[in-house]
């Protein structure tokens, strides 16, 4: 029987790590313990030490920043101390694919195998099995762990070698909120020249400018009058500046993820980092003295 270990077991690890409960015992840790309780409930154990967690063979990761991980395993007090060689460590964080090649490259030397592998498609997705996972790794190291990835999600990805997963991963956010605006800022232009908006998201959607945001953004979140997309304005900054820092990094021209990015900012400045993403609607609505939410 594999031995598995799930460490951070938020929003996002929790349904992730519920997959894998209904196939394997799972080892459970998290600096907050109330995060654990639920999930417990479903079968997993609660693990005090990091020392135990090292036991295991497969030892997912679902933390808020690189930073984070990069601490946790090769800190003073890290993982990599107790780790045993063959171990394999996948990291869902979303995460920089520098910090990301940085740690495989001294767990390599260890023989300890470090694959990045983010996910998109929320919670929601993570629970119902569908969420995309890419994953970054050798090809052998890939085939050895894609049958526990499958338990999570039929949609799993071999993206190339590790940080390609990270890449991937911030690339797509980048290009959703590149989209998302730009789909605001025309549709905005449309209802200030008269026209619905549902007409306008419903015209756009059946012709060449259809993108995620005219099929689900803007119809199912701001249209609706929902306003919750569940995905807060924080993670998306994050996301994006890990996609810029990676552009300057290879020295990549990337002006409307920076001019997006900056938009952004004028949300986050007025609702906060907490915020969720539909409240981009109404830096739009402000500036543009329209309306994009139904009217009460
Ligand atoms: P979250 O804040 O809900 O959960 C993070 C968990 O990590 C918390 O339970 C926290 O206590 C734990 N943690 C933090 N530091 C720790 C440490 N040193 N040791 C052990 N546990 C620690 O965040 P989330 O929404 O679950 O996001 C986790 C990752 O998933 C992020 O990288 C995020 O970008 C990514 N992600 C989130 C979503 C989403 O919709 N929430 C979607 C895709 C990807």
């Amino acid at each position: 029987m594999k031995k598995i270990a799930f460490i951070g077991l938020g929003n996002m690890g929790s349904p992730l790590c519920q997959r894998l409960l209904l196939k394997y015992n799972v080892d459970i840790f998290d600096i907050n313990k109330s995060n654990l309780k639920r999930l417990e409930t479903l079968g997993g154990r609660i693990v005090k030490d990091l020392q135990t967690i090292a036991n295991n063979d497969f030892i997912f990761l679902c933390l808020p920043t690189s930073d984070i991980v990069e601490s946790l395993i090769i800190g003073n007090q890290g993982l990599a101390k107790h780790l045993k060689k063959g171990t394999s460590i996948i990291d869902m964080t979303t995460g920089e694919p520098k910090i990301t090649r940085k740690i495989e490259n001294i767990l390599s030397k260890k023989g300890i195998n470090f694959v990045d592998a983010p996910v998109s498609g929320g919670p929601k997705g993570a629970l119902n099995g569908t969420i995309a996972i890419m994953a970054g790794c050798k090809e052998d190291h890939y085939e050895k762990i894609k049958p526990l990835l499958n338990v999570i999600s039929e949609n799993v990805f071999h993206t190339g070698d590790v940080g390609s997963g990270h890449s991937l991963k911030a690339g797509n956010n980048l290009l959703n909120l590149i989209c998302r605006i730009a789909t605001f800022e025309v549709v905005s232009l449309l209802v200030k020249d008269g026209i619905d908006p549902n007409t306008a998201v419903e015209v756009i959607q059946k012709s060449s400018g259809r993108n995620y945001a005219t099929e689900i953004t803007l119809p199912d979140n701001i249209l609706s009058g929902k306003m919750f997309q569940g995905f807060t304005t924080g993670l998306m900054n994050k996301d994006a500046t890990i996609a810029l820092n990676n552009g300057e990094l290879l020295k990549t021209d990337l002006p409307l993820g920076k001019l997006s990015k900056k938009i952004l900012q004028e949300t986050i400045e007025e609702f906060g980092l907490e915020a969720d993403m539909s409240n981009i609607a109404l830096t739009f609505e402000d500036k543009n003295q329209i309306r994009l939410r139904p009217i009460d």
